[in-house]
């Protein structure tokens, strides 16, 4: 391979003369039009931001491989699964939500766990999270939900009432609200979390059979979490902790490790299971679909360049390859188009060719979608651009079609409650599992920020607390001075 050459160019491969000067008319005068590289500078400079992410935006990011330890093919047909020792590259985006892209990475809020597997039939995203639940289970109330998450919309500060006062309504929340200000909340870094995919998705196996799954991984370095005091003084003092602490573990060759499960339930099972498998702020308990292990997850190479890798990484859950596929979960099914739409806002609509998206095989992608900003690969040649075509372009497979979907119903607004209890069993359950020291914990993390906010909205949450535990909202009502 022949070396760089270091000579400075323009943007069109000029050489240039000077890189710290301008020109001018004489030693004391203005700055001449001509100076077309000082212009190309300074207004390639003013547009090196791109939109931000409203979620998601600050990140860590890493390249690893998922490794396949156990057979799975009797529930899905996805080549990436197709034998014990398979390797399939990927990348993986860890992320906080609520906060801007210079914000602190020590917060308490939920991480984004967002993957891509390079397989070898186009790209599989699972753009999961932390946690194995949501807030809300409708996406007509995210951006509202999102918007208690951000800045005031008077004074751009952060206030806790907005949130108290969402959540104080919106019961399924209690769940998620009960994992956010549990110990994991805030976990001591980016490998001593566990990651999930959160909605229902469905596997399909060569027989085509559907199956719904919930999937898992499990940190190999143990959960470890933060003191809520070492996270606020880290949050001045070193706010880019998490994202530095896995840079230095991957250039160290202390690479971080998930083991990869699943949860399986045959189709059938989904229509009388106790609770709705499609509802994103319940789980499946363990007990009903046990974990079956799938492999092994590891980070081991560190981007080159933080833009290029990882700010323009881009994610949509409605990439699913063959034998992996949706499910009715009503937040999926939004997030399949949000996202992809964010990411044409974001990055343009050639996103999927930028060399962090496109899939590692080669000839994979073979598409009549053609022109658009910045498309920057041969853009189909002189293939033709339209479909039927004599010309020997690119033909749909049907075997790739995924077994019909039974359904059923009336099209109308529906809630998907299956009982009056529903929003506070789980959130109990997990009270209930949790020591004495963390049930404290987690009480004292919640009155932290719930004691900030009007009475009323106090009183309205402390109800909903002790319907998921009488000692979990009798804690908080007596650490806030209520009756
Ligand atoms: P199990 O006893 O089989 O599992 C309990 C689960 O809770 C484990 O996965 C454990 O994760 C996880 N856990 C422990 N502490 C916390 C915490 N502070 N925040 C989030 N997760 C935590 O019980 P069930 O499956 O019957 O579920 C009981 C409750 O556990 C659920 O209501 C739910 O709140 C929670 N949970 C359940 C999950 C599931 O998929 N079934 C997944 C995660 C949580 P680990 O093993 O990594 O320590």
């Amino acid at each position: 391979m022949s070396k760089k050459s270091n000579k400075l160019t323009t943007a069109a491969g000029i050489p240039v003369a000077d890189n710290q000067t301008s020109l001018t008319a004489g030693a004391r005068g203005p700055t001449l039009l001509q100076d077309h590289y000082l212009l190309e500078k300074l207004a390639h400079f003013n547009r090196e931001r791109i939109p931000e992410r409203v979620v998601h935006a600050k990140a860590a990011g890493a390249h690893g491989v998922l490794t396949v330890t156990k057979d799975i093919t009797k529930y899905t047909k996805a080549k990436l699964f197709s034998k014990v020792g398979k390797q399939t590259e990927m990348f993986g985006r860890f992320s906080t939500v609520a906060g801007e892209k210079g914000s602190a990475d020590t917060v308490r809020d939920v991480r984004g766990f967002a993957l891509k597997f390079y397989t070898e039939e186009g790209n599989w995203d699972l753009v999961g999270n932390n946690t194995p639940t949501f807030f809300i289970r409708d996406a007509m109330k995210f951006p509202d939900f999102i918007h208690t998450q951000k800045r005031d919309p008077q004074t751009n500060a952060k206030d806790d009432t907005a949130q108290w006062d969402f959540w104080s309504q919106v019961p399924e929340s209690l769940h998620q609200v009960t994992i956010l200000f549990s110990d994991r909340g805030i976990p001591l870094g980016i490998p001593y979390m566990n990651g999930y995919g959160s909605h229902t998705y469905s596997f399909i196996n060569a027989k085509d059979e559907r199956f719904w799954v919930k999937f898992h991984f499990k940190t190999q370095q143990s959960i470890k979490c933060m003191k809520p005091e070492d996270a606020d003084r880290l949050a001045g003092c070193d706010p880019d902790y998490h994202t530095k602490e896995l840079f230095k573990a991957i250039e160290k060759g202390d690479y971080p490790k998930w083991t990869f499960y699943v949860q399986v339930m045959p189709e059938v099972e989904a229509e009388h299971y106790r609770w709705n498998p499609f509802d994103l702020t319940k789980v499946w308990p363990h007990g009903d679909y046990p974990l079956i292990e799938v492999g092994v997850m590891e980070l081991n190479r560190n981007p080159v360049n933080y833009f290029a890798e990882v700010e323009q990484a881009a994610f949509s859950p409605g990439n699913v390859v063959p034998g992996i596929s949706f499910s009715p979960c009503k937040m999926l099914q939004a997030r399949i188009v949000s996202y992809a739409d964010a990411q044409r806002y974001r990055l343009g609509v050639n996103f999927e060719r930028l060399p962090i998206n496109a899939p590692h095989a080669t000839k994979v992608v073979n598409i009549y979608q053609r022109d658009g900003h910045m498309r920057f690969d041969d853009n189909g040649g002189p293939g033709p651009n339209y479909e039927p075509n004599t010309f020997g372009g690119p033909q749909a497979d049907p075997s790739y079609k995924e077994p019909p979907l039974k359904i059923s119903g009336d099209a109308d607004w529906y809630e998907q409650k299956r009982g009056v209890d529903d929003d506070y069993i789980q959130p109990g359950n997990l009270f209930r599992l949790m020591s004495a020291k963390q049930q404290k914990e987690l009480i004292a993390n919640i009155v932290g920020s719930l004691k900030k906010v009007p009475k009323e909205i106090q009183q309205k949450m402390v109800v909903h607390f002790r319907k998921a535990d009488k000692a979990y909202g009798d804690g908080i009502a007596q650490s806030l001075g209520l009756k």
